[in-house]
């Protein structure tokens, strides 16, 4: 989409998200109850379902810089809406990239006008999610049997199919095997598929999350998205982006925090000056700004990264981590500056339930510790010069190293041996 399109297109929907949708959340947040009949046309009109489907399947084909600002906006407006469209919009871009042209035909159009909803199927409740997914589908002549369960499953109340990780691989979980794995397109009206509801959340209420049980259900064996054994590539390779997509919905959060901070210490008096005028909240207020304006650094730059398909699984762990702590800080902080009245609901600003929401981003699309050790192989894996702090192109001056400067590797094999002589007496 050309800027100016966008860019009339953005206001458009910021005006619908503030006008229409932010005076309902609190009610949909109360309920657990999501005005479907009221909102899902409203998404469509705006189309707010095909946001990242090309514009050929009846998308708007946004970029990830285009994308993001979008996400942003629906978390400082009503969480739910961020979790329900991001899902939905994280597992459309997946059948975009990995589906063949006649699946993109069958699934893109009706998943961009939101007639149909696609889930993304990974967590197992006596599994990690990665490769040792043990919900097993087993090839029966033109049919795969699948096996096993997956919870926490967002949006499984209403969606009408599911992009489930299944283990291909005939053996028992084989650790390392990156070609076990296959993503299968499941619909919810499979025989021997049942979807049980899952509990209230302490946020985002309302897209109801569903255990999935598969009993041998069986499926038509070009079910399939990409090929069978891409399931690991499908599944992380979405992960990536939608790290700095749940980042943006951190900033989002953390933005409205912010806000509700600057709003509330501008009005509130104690001894007669505003709590604005006291260089404590004062304080609290620029560190939250340093955090938000950080992150939205940090996203611009992944955003370009994977608008030019270059391979950040290091820079995405990176804005999702720091998009966590800083929401988690931010929201922390306007906790402090807003006093009792933020411990109430709605009274009068929102924050008890951005809070609330803002803490979901601690387990989407992995938790601190997995994007630590992400980080770490990544960073480990990176050729030298690292790309990670430089500005502008890296480059090393001939003849020097970035780790030794102008000393010799023989310099480091004799702190070595000076180490181990050591340890030896
Ligand atoms: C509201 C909500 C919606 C969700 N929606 C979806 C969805 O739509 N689809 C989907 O597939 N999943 C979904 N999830 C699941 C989410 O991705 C997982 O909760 C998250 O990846 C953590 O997995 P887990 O809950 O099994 O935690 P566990 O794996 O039990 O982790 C518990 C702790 O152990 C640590 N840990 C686990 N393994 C390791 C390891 N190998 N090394 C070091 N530390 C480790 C974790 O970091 C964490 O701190 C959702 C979760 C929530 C809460």
């Amino acid at each position: 989409m050309n800027n100016d399109t966008y860019e009339i297109y953005r206001r458009q929907v910021f005006d619908f998200l503030w006008q229409e949708v932010e005076p309902l959340a609190a009610g949909i947040e109360q309920s657990g109850v999501f005005p479907r009949d009221e909102l899902f046309p409203k998404f469509r009109e705006h189309g707010l379902w095909g946001l990242l489907i090309p514009e050929c399947y009846g998308g708007k084909g946004l970029t990830t810089k285009q994308y993001l600002p979008f996400l942003a906006e629906f978390s400082k407006v009503a969480g739910v809406v961020r979790v329900l469209l991001h899902v939905h919009n994280t597992s459309a871009r997946a059948v975009a990239s990995y589906g063949t042209e006649a699946q993109k035909e069958w699934l893109l159009p009706a998943l961009a006008q939101g007639k149909s909803s696609l889930t993304f199927a990974i967590t197992e409740p006596n599994s990690g999610s990665g490769m040792d997914v043990a919900c097993q589908a087993v090839r029966d002549g033109s049919e795969w049997i699948v096996t096993g369960t997956k919870h926490y499953i967002t949006n499984a109340g209403f969606a009408d199919l599911h992009l489930v990780c299944c283990r291909t691989h005939e053996e028992p979980v084989v650790h390392h095997n990156r070609r076990a794995l296959t993503a299968l397109v499941i619909p919810a009206e499979t025989a021997d598929f049942t979807i049980e509801p899952m509990p209230r959340m302490m946020g985002n209420n309302g897209p109801h999350h569903g255990i999935l049980h598969f009993d041998g259900a069986r499926v038509p064996l070009d079910s399939i998205i990409g090929a069978e054994g891409d399931g690991l590539e499908v599944f992380l390779g979405e992960l990536e982006p939608s790290r700095a997509f749940v980042a943006a919905s951190s900033l989002g959060a953390a933005e409205r925090a912010l806000e509700i901070a600057i709003d509330f210490s501008k009005h509130r008096k104690t001894f007669s000056k505003t709590i604005a005028a006291r260089p404590s909240i004062q304080s609290e207020l620029a560190e939250m700004a340093r955090d938000v304006y950080a992150l939205k650094l940090i996203l611009e730059d992944v955003a370009e990264k994977i608008d030019k398909a270059q391979d950040c699984a290091l820079e995405a762990s990176i804005a999702k981590l720091t998009g966590l702590e800083t929401v988690m800080r931010v929201t922390d902080k306007a906790l402090d500056v807003t006093g009792g009245r933020a411990y109430f609901t709605d009274y009068p600003y929102p924050l008890e339930r951005i809070y609330r929401e803002a803490r979901i981003n601690l387990a989407e699309e992995g938790t601190p510790s997995i994007q630590r050790l992400v980080m770490a192989r990544a960073l480990l894996e990176q050729p030298t010069p690292l790309a990670i702090g430089t500005l502008g192109d890296p480059y090393q001056p001939a003849g020097t190293n970035p780790a030794l400067g102008m000393n010799s590797p023989a310099d480091l094999a004799y702190a070595h041996d000076h180490k181990s002589k050591n340890r030896s007496k």
